[in-house]
């Protein structure tokens, strides 16, 4: 079942001018550092009244986050949902014609599973259904 907002993702390019800002606005003195090679991404996150923000930089030119910079520039990337069915909400997502990016889970950052639904079909809003393995 989908039951809450995990995690917010944040596309940003320069990770450490973006640290320094959210400790400027959030009084953030520690982050969470992880880069996830296979989604080509560098991550520092700190949790928020339970919902996570991840600030996410590209490791490389290849990387999705490099190709949504260079398209819309900075911002909110995406919004991360958490759920312990993952599979069964996939199955049933892709059986009401919601077009999925990911129909296999993949590793993500904090060890969980994560899949994104394509923007296309949920309005605008790139989703992430994210499970611990
Ligand atoms: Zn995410």
């Amino acid at each position: 079942m989908i039951s809450a907002v995990d995690h917010i993702g944040i596309a940003v390019k320069d990770l450490e001018a973006s640290m320094g800002l959210y400790s400027t606005i959030f009084g953030v003195t520690e982050f969470h550092r992880e880069q996830v090679v296979d989604q080509g991404v560098d991550i520092a996150s700190f949790s928020l009244g339970g919902v996570r923000i991840e600030l996410t930089a590209p490791l490389n030119d290849d990387s999705p986050i490099a190709g949504f910079l260079a398209k819309r520039g900075e911002g909110i990337h995406h919004v991360a949902f958490r759920t312990d069915t993952i599979n069964d909400d996939l199955q049933r997502l892709a059986a009401n014609d919601v077009k999925l990016i990911n129909t296999v889970p993949q590793p993500g950052a904090h060890d969980m599973l994560i899949a994104f639904l394509h923007p296309k079909s949920t309005g605008g809003v790139l989703m992430e259904l994210c499970s611990e393995k």
